[in-house]
């Protein structure tokens, strides 16, 4: 067991804005041992009251669009404004294949060195779901040490974005001009739930293309349906690499802010993340409690060979499952 502090040491460290204890109580937050999980809800408890202020703004567009090229600039462009931020990740690759296309050390080296930035990569080896979660705490942990805008950014694969939109504020999605839509991985879903689109790489010979691609994708966002925020979602350009465009980003950000939050939707929109939140971490939890079962764990097997073979059917080896887990747990209570 490593060797831990109180959690009153944490909470104090995290409020007083220290790094080295923000980065700390990170570590316990994302550890697996079963140890750390009290420890780490009450450091998380304790720090609750003093969430919730910074801007959540979730990032995504495949590999190669210029991702964390965007995130220095943009994140160097909010410095320089005097903002404290903080760089999160998602990324559904360190799972399959142990390594990350996201949440490398060397990315964004310049950002990495501002005192006013904080770059935490995606936590690893567990499932999507579960990194989503580590990700949402470490964000409020992030809160709580006073960084104003916290940037999360995931690639445009599977469910990552679907569970970067559900704990932000802000959706992001980076382009190109002229790759096509489906080399982009672009789906209809995902033009849904952005807020903003920015075709990157506007410089060059690019230039004229990135023009002509935000007016397509303009019109493109104008047939889709509206979305319930009241923000029509915008089309920008941009350049990373040589660090356009990030203002009037920045803007339309501020402006969708101001607009949700005269609207409501800001609050309703966080109120009901926290209501989705609640709800998986139920999922969860008994998911967790029922396959860490022993008297699941003893039939389960022999139940799925089975299943896999056709002589039971699945809804039946599944309410056997149950029974066999409510019933330990009655014969837990009557101990
Ligand atoms: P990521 O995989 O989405 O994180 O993309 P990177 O930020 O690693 O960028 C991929 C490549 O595109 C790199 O070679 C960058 O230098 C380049 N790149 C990123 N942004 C721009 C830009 O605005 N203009 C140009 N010309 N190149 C860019």
């Amino acid at each position: 067991m490593p060797k831990r502090l109180t959690a009153d040491a944490y909470i104090d460290g995290i409020l007083n804005g220290d790094r080295v204890m923000l980065s700390r109580a990170i570590t316990v937050i994302e550890s697996r041992l079963r140890g750390d999980k009290k420890l780490a809800s009450a450091i998380l408890q304790g720090i609750l009251p003093k969430t919730g202020n910074a801007l959540r703004i979730g990032i995504t567009g495949v590999p190669g669009v210029g991702k964390s090229t965007f995130i220095e600039a943009f994140g160097q462009y909010l410095t320089s404004l005097g903002k404290h931020i903080a760089v999160l990740a998602i990324d559904p690759s360190s799972r399959i294949s142990g390594g990350s296309i996201l949440g490398d050390k060397t990315r964004m080296e310049n950002l990495a060195h501002d005192s006013r930035a904080y770059i935490r990569p995606s936590s690893t080896g567990l499932s999507l779901g579960g990194v989503a979660r580590n990700t949402r705490n470490v964000m409020l942990l992030c809160e709580a040490a006073g960084y104003e805008v916290i940037l999360v950014e995931t690639v445009g694969v599977g469910q990552s974005e679907t569970l970067v939109k559900g704990m932000t504020d802000f959706f992001l999605l980076l382009m190109l001009a002229g790759a096509g839509d489906e080399l982009q991985g672009i789906k209809k879903g995902i033009m849904e739930m952005v807020d903003a689109i920015a075709i990157n790489k506007a410089d060059g010979v690019n230039e004229l293309l990135a023009n002509q691609a935000v007016s397509d994708y303009q019109s493109a966002l104008h047939l889709m349906s509206h979305s319930t925020s009241g923000f029509t979602a915008r089309v920008l350009s941009c350049s990373a690499l040589e660090r356009r465009g990030m203002d009037t980003i920045w803007e339309t950000i501020e402006e969708y802010v101001k607009l949700t939050n005269s609207n409501g939707f800001f609050v309703k929109n966080r109120q009901s993340q926290n209501m989705d939140q609640l709800h998986s971490s139920i999922q969860q939890a008994l998911q967790d409690r029922f396959y860490e079962n022993n008297a699941v764990k003893s039939r389960l097997l022999s139940l799925e060979k089975m299943v896999s073979e056709g002589n039971e059917l699945p809804v039946n080896a599944a309410e056997h499952l149950i029974d066999l887990y409510l019933n330990s747990q009655t014969s837990l209570d009557k101990s």
